[in-house]
């Protein structure tokens, strides 16, 4: 794909416009905060792809928070995951005794989410909880708890505000697909 009309959308069914994307994050974000009135919330972003929607979701919890990040990858291709999850960048700050969301750009087969939260809990937090911008659970392999959902959609390759294609379009600010 060129970039030559990069904030063009494509033509598939899944089409999220910035305007919707913000609206949702903003109700995400007043949930989380009367969720987590009481206690030490402590936000982890999964890298890549949900460091966009990380951005906007802490701006939208008005409560004092920490975050961290870590980077997970799955083999076998993008579109096809083996099921094998593997840690690339860990943790900076302990888990113990906090009340951990776990931020994640989309809920695919379950599987990198299910890794994620064994992974968690082993930290002994105090709570884990689930945000994702996105979910396909037409897809599902393994059942996982999500707590927050920003928008279910069907199965569709999508891209856009942090979700890639081959490392690109990252920065467009919608979310979109391309039709087939
Ligand atoms: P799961 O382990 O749930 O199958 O996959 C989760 C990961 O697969 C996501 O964090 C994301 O990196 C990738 N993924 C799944 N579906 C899509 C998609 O439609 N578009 C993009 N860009 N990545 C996806």
């Amino acid at each position: 794909m060129s970039d030559t009309n990069i904030f063009r959308p494509g033509d598939g069914a899944v089409q999220l416009d910035a305007e919707a994307i913000q609206r949702r994050v903003a109700e995400l974000g007043a949930e989380i905060a009367r969720d987590h009135q009481h206690g030490d919330l402590h936000l982890v972003c999964v890298l890549n792809g949900a460091f966009v929607f990380m951005a906007d979701l802490v701006r939208a919890i008005d409560l004092p928070l920490t975050v961290d990040f870590l980077s997970v990858s799955s083999y076998g291709s993008r579109t096809e995951s083996s099921g094998e999850v593997r840690l690339v960048k860990d943790l900076e700050q302990s888990l113990k005794g906090r009340h951990v969301v776990i931020v994640e750009d989309i809920i695919d087969t379950g599987l990198t989410m299910q890794y994620l939260i064994n992974y968690m809990q082993g930290r002994k937090p105090a709570s884990v909880k689930v945000a994702t911008l996105l979910s396909k659970p037409s897809r599902r392999l393994v059942d996982v708890p999500i707590d927050y959902v920003g928008f279910t959609i069907d199965d569709a390759f999508v891209y856009g505000y942090g979700l890639d294609v081959d490392h690109r379009l990252r920065n467009l600010p919608f979310v979109t697909s391309q039709k087939g």
